[in-house]
């Protein structure tokens, strides 16, 4: 378990840094091959399950992410937000810890969209009360 908690962070910590380098995300699930351990492809998807903006999905030999074709911003949150699933670990076999993926997946999703696009993207995309009291608490730093 203690071993797994930190090859999760590794992954987090290198997909992050990786995020900092690229211009998009499509971008970054180009650079994250490695790190993923297999290709992933993203396609815009006119029906989604539930009405939510977007889905990914572990194939054979790659991961599919699946967006709803909004505005720009919202297509690059819902990506990575989705790659943040990927790289999380979340496709895999779950442990016996309780953790909220959505959520976590969304608070990596964030940080990842600041990385590429700066917080004016963040601002721009978060409906998340909790989300934007943290960018608030950060920027009073
Ligand atoms: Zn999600």
């Amino acid at each position: 378990m203690f071993k797994r908690r930190n090859e999760k962070s590794r992954r987090e910590y290198h997909l992050l840094k990786l995020a900092y380098r690229c211009q998009s995300a499509e971008e970054l699930c180009e650079k994250a091959v490695s790190l993923v351990g297999c290709p992933v492809y993203w396609k815009p998807c006119r029906v989604l399950l539930l009405g939510k903006p977007g889905f990914s999905a572990k194939k054979a030999s790659f991961y599919l992410i699946g967006y709803k074709p909004t505005t720009y911003l919202s297509i690059q949150h819902t990506i990575l937000h989705e790659l943040g699933h990927i790289v999380l670990g979340h496709h895999e076999a779950r442990d016996t810890e309780e953790i909220d993926i959505e959520q976590e997946a969304e608070d990596f999703g964030y940080q990842l969209l600041v990385a590429v696009h700066g917080v004016g993207a963040f601002l721009s995309t978060s409906k998340n009360p909790s989300v934007a009291a943290r960018y608030e608490s950060l920027m009073s730093l």
